[in-house]
């Protein structure tokens, strides 16, 4: 049976502050990092707690840069772009982790024009989250992104032949920090969420456990 979960609520979001504050403990993040660096290649003997540092040390670094996009006021910069390049430039982008993993993403359509007006670089984010997602789902095989185009709206598929999601995880998307991720954040989808519900779209998840999962970005086309 096919699950499907309509994300439109209004997300409630730390403002401010929280920018300030994942801003902030960014800089002594990259400080520590230059110093673990410098022990990393002096000291050999207790060398797997480094590398347990390290890993913990990214994860902060990974959770307030998510924490800071999600923060940010909403969509500012907006202009005209082809959505189908954007797809290219995300393809080209995700490539040599998909190959990493025998993944190929596969782009379904003729190069055409797909004009929409958006924030590019928070709609590219969106598309990078979700393909992440799918590779890391994945243990091989095809991620098909599909765009296409509406009178008033976009629609752009990410499709992948991952394990689905159970219903009761697909239940929890978009809360904050759920991941069922060793190194996952559980920031990933509330980003996207966000970043769409600023351009008034709409974000559906459908998933069927042993086929994989089809993420619907629907994004108005939008004026400036
Ligand atoms: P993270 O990737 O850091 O775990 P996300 O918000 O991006 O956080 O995703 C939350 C959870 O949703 C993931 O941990 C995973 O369990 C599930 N998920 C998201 N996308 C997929 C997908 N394409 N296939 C299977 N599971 C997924
Ligand atoms: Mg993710």
């Amino acid at each position: 049976a096919q699950d499907q979960v309509i994300r439109s609520e209004k997300l409630s979001i730390a403002g401010e502050l929280a920018a300030g504050i994942a801003h902030e403990i960014r800089n002594p993040i990259t400080a520590i990092k230059g110093f673990l660096k410098l022990i990393e290649v002096t000291e050999d003997k207790n060398k797997k707690f480094l590398h347990i540092i390290s890993e913990e040390i990214e994860k902060i670094a990974q959770i307030s840069s998510e924490f800071l996009i999600l923060s940010k006021p909403h969509v500012e910069n907006k202009k005209e772009i082809n959505v189908v390049d954007l797809i290219v430039s995300v393809q080209l982008l995700l490539e040599p982790q998909a190959v990493k993993k025998n993944i190929g993403i596969q782009l379904e359509y003729e190069y055409c024009d797909i004009l929409i007006t958006c924030d590019d670089m928070k709609i590219k984010q969106v598309l990078i989250n979700l393909i992440k997602n799918s590779i890391e789902a994945m243990e091989k095989g095809f991620i098909k992104v599909t765009a296409r185009d509406l009178t008033d709206h976009v629609h752009i598929y990410v499709a992948d032949e991952g394990p689905g999601i159970p219903k009761e995880i697909l239940d929890n998307l978009g809360q904050p920090f759920f991941t069922t991720k060793e190194e996952g954040t559980g920031l990933g989808l509330l980003i996207c969420e966000k970043i769409i519900e600023d351009h008034n779209g709409k974000i559906i998840i459908e998933s069927e456990m042993g086929k994989g999962t089809i993420v619907i970005l629907r994004i108005p086309k939008g004026q400036i």
